[in-house]
């Protein structure tokens, strides 16, 4: 059998930048309320090693984030840093490494349907100037891809969110042993997924 809806994973860690902030419980809460389940939790200051291969696990992303971020600038009418693609992504990576590994952050793993889905569309698009009003990054920061390039650094935007099924897996691999997470059941997922709704009236 395929594996039901209720089985999918996602890796949600808040980067420094919520801690600090205060931000923990409002985050938690919204993945709460949707309705997925918290099935691993801890709090770590990760390497400059540890989030490069992070970001690595994908053997694609170096070219892949390379070119989108190179197009962005061309969308914007402005001019990239450089027009090779993984020299873009080096100086992404340094950024991002100094950024996450700044201080504590909050690694969890949700489980529920949809749960990748719907952890980017709670976390809101990367750049927290542009992202919906309503969204964790669009409700709580107000960081741009202007002022952090100014800057020269990662855009501060609370939270990373697991963007496909296929990197979900490996990064939760790459943040957790197996034994970390915790098998169980909440009590709500019966109304959320229960088919037959028997066992409510007494
Ligand atoms: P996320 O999954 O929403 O965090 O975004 P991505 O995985 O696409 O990108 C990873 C990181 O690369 C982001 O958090 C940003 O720090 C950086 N990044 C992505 N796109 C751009 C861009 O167009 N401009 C700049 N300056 N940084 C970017
Ligand atoms: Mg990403």
């Amino acid at each position: 059998m395929e594996k039901h809806f209720s089985k999918e994973r996602t890796l949600i860690v808040i980067k420094p930048d919520g801690i600090q902030r205060g931000l923990v419980g409002e985050i938690i809460g919204r993945y709460e309320k949707i309705g997925l389940k918290m099935i691993a939790m801890k709090m770590l200051v990760p390497t400059p090693e540890h989030i490069e291969e992070h970001y690595t696990l994908d053997p694609e992303w170096r070219r892949v984030t390379g070119e989108k971020t190179i197009a962005s600038y061309k969308a914007k009418g402005e001019k990239p840093p450089t027009e090779n693609p993984l020299e873009v992504t080096e100086k992404l990576l340094k950024n991002l490494k100094k950024y996450i590994s700044s201080g504590p952050v909050l690694a969890m793993v949700w489980q529920g349907a949809h749960s990748v889905q719907l952890g980017r569309k709670l976390a809101g698009g990367t750049e927290p100037l542009t992202s919906d009003v309503g969204t964790i990054r669009g409700d709580y920061v107000l960081d741009s891809y202007a002022m952090s390039d100014t800057d020269n650094r990662s855009i501060r935007n609370l939270i990373h969110a697991s963007g496909s099924i296929d990197e979900a897996e490996m990064e939760i691999k790459h943040w957790f042993e197996k034994a970390e997470l915790i098998k169980h059941t909440i009590f709500q997922e019966k109304i959320l997924y229960d088919v037959n709704l028997d066992g409510i009236l007494e």
